[in-house]
């Protein structure tokens, strides 16, 4: 069994890493010459939108799927029309665009922040006396880890904040004054078999996730597994999806979802029974999903920028280090350490030991 991968990310190498003790071999394609990925399986070099390296994938693998979203439509389509792809080239192109995603999560009746479309400077002056201040601009597309967004705290900021966006098209939400933020990560089966995992409470710093936490018992949790269930079953998703929440009381309002496997779920690689590589891996080939329990307390955190002292990690009898085998770049994911243990003390001492990473 051959899985292509489009991507070639510390995802895709993840991916690789559950999947091969399942006697699955992995194809990326993926541009980079530094593709990370590429150590633990074959490496096709090329744009995605390389019509010649797509029907090379499409001949040497069983079926597809990716590791992130921005995906040209048409090589989906293209792969679509040749092999089995997962997680659906729909619900791919609705997590693609913020508007069609909250659009869709409204009509499910699952609640998100107001938001309005903006084509034009024209559409964000309107907007703002509904949306009220202060509120986020947001580009429809390409947007992660905070880019393609800004704050405005007042009218003033109006005008430049358009101009940062360069005029591409965008939504202008509320700012929500959230007590903490969650995600869940969920997998759906070809034959439709359901897993969800605990709620994962998340810390970001300038946008980027910094420490993931798994809750056992969270009260939100048949909440935000109602609303995974509404979404999976309604895009008739195949693999692993996340959902990132805002939690305000006792509400959940959806910030977004990924149709992949999320960096929010990186502790499941020992925090959990099974991983959501190894979940994504059986949902798309449609093996029985594994149990989601978890094994203890576990929290993630993530290594950015700079390539930590890994002795020091190593030395502590919790810690789990991953490293990507990327180079030191200010903002980069390079690595995450996973901290598991019986209780929640031996993991709060475990992360003083390791101390600020
Ligand atoms: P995003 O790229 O939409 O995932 O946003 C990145 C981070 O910015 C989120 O995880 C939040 O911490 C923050 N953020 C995004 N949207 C909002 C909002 N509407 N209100 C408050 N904080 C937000």
């Amino acid at each position: 069994m051959k899985i292509g991968v489009l991507g070639g990310g510390q995802l895709a190498r993840m991916l690789s890493l559950a999947g091969t003790p399942l006697g699955v071999d992995f194809v990326f394609l993926c541009q980079a010459h530094d593709a990370c990925a590429a150590t633990v399986g074959e490496h096709l070099h090329a744009r995605f939108d390389d019509k010649a390296a797509l029907e090379q994938l499409a001949t040497q693998v069983d079926l597809l799927t990716y590791e992130f979203e921005s995906v040209p439509a048409e090589s989906v389509e293209y792969l679509g029309s040749r092999l089995p792809v997962y997680p659906p080239p729909g619900a791919l192109a609705t997590a693609r665009d913020r508007w069609h995603e909250k659009t869709l999560f409204n009509e499910l009746g699952i609640k998100t922040a107001d938001f309005i479309n903006l084509n034009s400077f024209e559409d964000l002056q309107q907007a703002v006396p509904r949306i009220g201040l202060p509120a986020i601009i947001k580009t429809r597309t390409e947007g992660y880890d905070g880019k393609g967004q800004r704050l405005i705290r007042d009218e003033s900021e109006l005008a430049a904040a358009w101009e940062a966006m360069l005029d591409v098209p965008a939504i202008i939400e509320a700012f929500v004054p959230f007590a903490r933020e969650v995600s869940i990560i969920a997998a759906r089966s070809v034959s439709g078999e359901l897993a969800f995992y605990p709620l994962t409470e998340n810390e970001h710093r300038d946008g980027i996730l910094r420490k993931s936490t798994a809750l056992a018992n969270d009260p939100m949790q048949g909440l935000a597994e109602s609303y995974a269930r509404r979404l999976l079953e309604h895009l008739d998703y195949v693999g692993v999806l996340a959902i990132e929440f805002f939690q305000v009381g006792d509400e959940l309002l959806v910030n977004e979802m990924a149709p992949r496997v999320h960096n929010s779920g990186h502790w499941t690689i020992e925090g959990a029974e099974t991983s959501q590589f190894e979940n994504h891996i059986r949902a798309i080939l449609d093996w029985p999903l594994g149990s989601t329990a978890l094994r203890g307390h576990a929290v993630m955190l993530n290594l950015i920028g700079d390539l930590p002292d890994s002795k020091k990690i190593l030395a502590q009898p919790h810690a789990h280090l991953h490293l990507y085998g990327k180079d030191e770049r200010p903002g980069r994911k390079v690595g995450h350490i996973t901290i598991c243990a019986e209780n929640e003390a031996e993991v709060n001492a475990c992360i003083e030991a390791i101390g600020p990473v």
